[in-house]
C-alpha cells in the first residue's frame, strides 16, 4: 500500500472554487483529504494529490438557513466525530441515537481526527453511523457540476466531488430513533445492527425508515407508512440475503437481524 509521502502534490485550497479545480484535473489524480485518518495509512494506489480541506470553513453545525422546509441541522462535511458528540444541539436529536452509533463507530482518538463526510465515504456496510444516519434520512450537499442536495439513501460516491455537508431532517415530537447492535464485545463494530426512525402515535408506527447493516457493502433501508412490529420483522428477515463469514453465518445474520428489528421497534414504541 502506497502511502503519502510518495504523493506529488499537496493542496490546501481556501476556497471551494479552488479546491474543486484542483479536484477535476483530469492528468492528475487528486482526492480530498480531511482527518486523513482513513487516507493517509490506506491511500488507494493511483491517487496522486490531496486537497485538504481545513481551510475550507467546513467544519461547523448550525441550523440550515436555505433548507428551512426540510433540515434541522447542517453539519459541515469537515466537522470531526468528537465535535459532534460534544454539540448540544446534536445530544438533543433523535432521543440522542445520533450519538450513540457516533460513540460505537470510533474510539475517542480516531473522533479526534476523523470528519463526518470522510467517515461516510470510508463507511463499510456495518457502520453504526452510516446505518443510522440512513434510518434518519440524512441528505449530503454535493458539490460536482453543480450543487446537489442528494438523501444519503440515493447517493453513491463520485470521484472529482465533494461533500460539503450533511442535513438532518426536522424530527416532529412524536419522532423517535433507537439503534441496537450484536458485536462479539460491546467494544466490536457490529455483526449485524438495527437502527430506525418512526412517528409514534397511540402505540402504532408510522413514516417508518428501518436500516439493517451488517449484511452487505451498505446497510439496506426498508421504508413503510405504517406497520406492526411481527410483519417487520417479517419483512426484514425476508429482504435480506446475508453474507457468511468468520464473524457469523448468514444463518445467525438472519436471525439476529430479526432479534433487533423487533428490540429496536419495540423500544419505539413503548
Ligand atoms: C487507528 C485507527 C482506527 C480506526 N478505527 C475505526 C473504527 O473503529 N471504525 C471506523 O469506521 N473507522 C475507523 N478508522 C477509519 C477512519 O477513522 C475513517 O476512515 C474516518 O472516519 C475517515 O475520516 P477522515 O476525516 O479521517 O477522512 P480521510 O481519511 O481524510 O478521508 C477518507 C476518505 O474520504 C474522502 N473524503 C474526505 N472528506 C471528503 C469530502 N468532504 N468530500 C468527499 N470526499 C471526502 C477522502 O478522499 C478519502 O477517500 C480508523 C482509523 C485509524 C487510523
Amino acid at each position: 500500500m502506497p502511502t503519502l509521502r510518495e504523493l506529488t502534490e499537496y493542496h490546501k485550497p481556501t476556497s471551494l472554487d479552488e479546491a474543486l479545480k484542483l479536484l477535476r484535473r483530469p492528468d492528475i489524480r487528486t482526492v480530498p483529504i480531511a482527518g486523513g485518518s482513513g487516507l493517509v495509512p490506506a491511500a488507494p494506489r493511483d491517487v496522486e494529490a490531496v486537497v485538504d480541506l481545513s481551510a475550507l470553513d467546513l467544519a461547523y453545525i448550525k441550523p440550515c438557513e436555505d433548507l428551512k422546509a426540510f433540515a434541522r441541522l447542517c453539519i459541515g462535511a469537515a466537522t470531526t466525530l468528537q465535535t459532534i458528540v460534544e454539540d448540544e444541539a446534536i445530544r438533543d436529536y433523535a432521543d440522542g441515537v445520533l450519538v450513540k452509533t457516533i460513540l460505537d463507530t470510533a474510539t475517542r482518538n480516531v473522533r479526534g481526527a476523523a470528519s463526518l463526510a470522510g467517515s461516510i465515504i470510508d463507511a463499510k456496510g456495518n457502520s453504526p453511523l452510516l446505518t443510522m444516519l440512513l434510518a434518519l434520512d440524512a441528505h449530503l450537499t454535493i458539490l460536482g457540476d453543480k450543487e446537489e442536495d442528494v438523501a444519503l439513501a440515493k447517493w453513491t460516491q463520485q470521484d472529482r466531488t465533494l461533500i460539503t455537508r450533511i442535513a438532518l431532517p426536522v424530527l416532529s415530537n412524536e419522532t423517535h430513533a433507537a439503534y441496537e447492535k450484536v458485536a462479539r464485545t460491546p467494544a466490536d463494530l457490529p455483526i449485524v445492527c438495527v437502527a430506525a426512525r418512526a412517528t409514534v402515535t397511540n402505540g402504532q408506527l408510522n413514516d417508518v425508515r428501518l436500516a439493517l447493516g451488517g449484511l452487505g457493502r451498505k446497510p439496506l433501508l426498508i421504508e413503510r407508512a405504517s406497520i406492526g412490529i411481527k410483519e417487520a420483522v417479517k419483512i426484514a428477515v425476508e429482504s435480506i440475503d446475508p453474507p457468511s463469514d468468520y464473524f457469523a453465518t448468514a444463518e445467525y445474520r438472519r436471525e439476529m437481524i430479526g432479534v433487533l428489528v423487533k428490540r429496536v421497534l419495540s423500544s419505539l414504541s413503548r
